[in-house]
């Protein structure tokens, strides 16, 4: 917390607007196009939320095929099953848990419309390569950028570019276990002008509600599929208090990243792996993982580490094995998502964590590997 949340909660009692849309929405909004550079932001009140307005807006028909890591949250697939499309899961990479960019191609169909990258951990996927895949084949690119605020992809050109801002749309989320944080929470990115009318509509319930209030039309109505996608000003506000220390957070973030990545460079000789990152990304530090030798290694580390009075956990659970999907999914075994499904392990992160908490928490791995690995 930035100690400013609260201010700005009870400012909106004299402001006399709760309900979504209004004053802080536009502060946030600003904030990204302003700080970013982004087309057209649209706060939600989750990222699944905004990943389903994504879905609407490329018009996702049933038996459309989107293409998408099987390591991701399930939100990320859901958005799209919701409207009838079939997911198409591809490998993770061998040495980052983001999707494998060579093994897309070979998945594409006629009936294939989307690809779905999502920066694991805030590292960037290979936009180049998969946003030339999509024009070969006149895809829709939509980034899950959940985890991805403040991280760039260091295109071909060398030029750097805002994750969020190279697909034709992307989804941010504020959600407790991120960077920048509201609760629940989230932002649809909207890069391309032709999609920034209907997403305002599907925004606010699929009425031009938005249009009325900018005096565009007399009156508003139904005029296209939507929902509630938008969050109360309370919610908004809050944000607003962390976007406003955005800088100071995602240092402080940085020096606890650093500071595993320095003192933990050894464990590497005991079979372990530290976070890779491509030459075209850069670090939002939103994670820091491990990845174990195995799934049992993982498990005793994990008990070891809770002995000692620290919390690590493991993470995805891969999609195209999970009791609602694995009957579904007709593709090949993908091998790489189950090593990290049965391997990765995260840290703690979080901009409170005092250096003294750090050095206990890189003793006891250190302790651990010495004695178990
Ligand atoms: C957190 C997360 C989501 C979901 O975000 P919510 O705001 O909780 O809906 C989706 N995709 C990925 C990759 C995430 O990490």
């Amino acid at each position: 917390m930035t100690g400013k949340e609260i201010e700005y909660i009870s400012d909106l009692l004299n402001l006399n607007k709760l309900s979504g849309n209004g004053y802080y929405t536009q502060k946030c909004h600003d904030f990204f196009e302003t700080t970013y550079g982004f087309n057209k932001c649209l706060l939600t009140t989750s990222c699944t939320d905004a990943l389903e307005m994504a879905a609407i807006l490329v018009d996702i028909q049933p038996g459309d095929e989107v293409i998408m890591p099987s390591y991701t949250f399930v939100s990320t697939a859901n958005a799209f099953v919701l409207r009838g499309a079939k997911i198409i899961f591809v490998d993770s990479r061998s040495d980052h848990p983001g999707m494998d960019e060579h093994a897309i191609e070979k998945l594409i169909t006629p009936r294939t419309k989307v690809i779905v990258p999502v920066h694991y951990a805030g590292v960037a996927c290979n936009m180049d390569k998969i946003m030339e895949i999509a024009d070969t084949y006149n895809l829709f690119v939509i980034e899950d950028a959940a985890q991805a605020i403040d991280s760039y992809y260091i295109g071909n050109d060398g030029k750097k570019r805002i994750l969020g801002s190279i697909g034709h749309l992307s989804a941010f989320s504020f959600h407790e276990t991120k960077n920048i944080i509201s609760g629940e929470g989230g932002m649809l990115v909207i890069n391309e002008d032709r999609f920034k009318t209907r997403a305002e509509v599907i925004w606010e319930k699929g009425t031009n509600r938005a249009s009325f209030f900018r005096g565009e039309v007399d009156k508003y109505g139904w005029v296209d599929l939507g929902s509630s996608f938008l969050p109360s000003e309370i919610i908004a506000s809050f944000l607003f208090a962390q976007l406003e220390s955005l800088d100071e957070i995602q240092n402080k973030r940085l020096v606890i990243w650093n500071y595993y990545n320095t003192s933990l460079e050894s464990v590497n000789t005991y079979g372990i792996k530290t976070p890779f990152f491509p030459s075209y990304s850069t670090n939002n530090a939103h994670m820091y993982y491990l990845v174990m030798p195995d799934i049992k290694t993982r498990t005793k580390f994990i008990d070891y580490l809770k002995q000692n009075g620290v919390h690590s956990v493991f993470h995805y659970l891969s999609l195209h094995k999970s009791p609602f999907y694995h009957k579904k999914y007709k593709g090949e075994k993908l091998k790489f998502t189950e090593n990290y499904a049965n391997k990765l392990v995260r840290l703690p992160l979080y901009a409170s964590l005092s250096e003294q908490e750090l050095n206990k928490i890189t003793q006891t791995i250190l302790t651990f590997c010495n004695e178990f690995c």
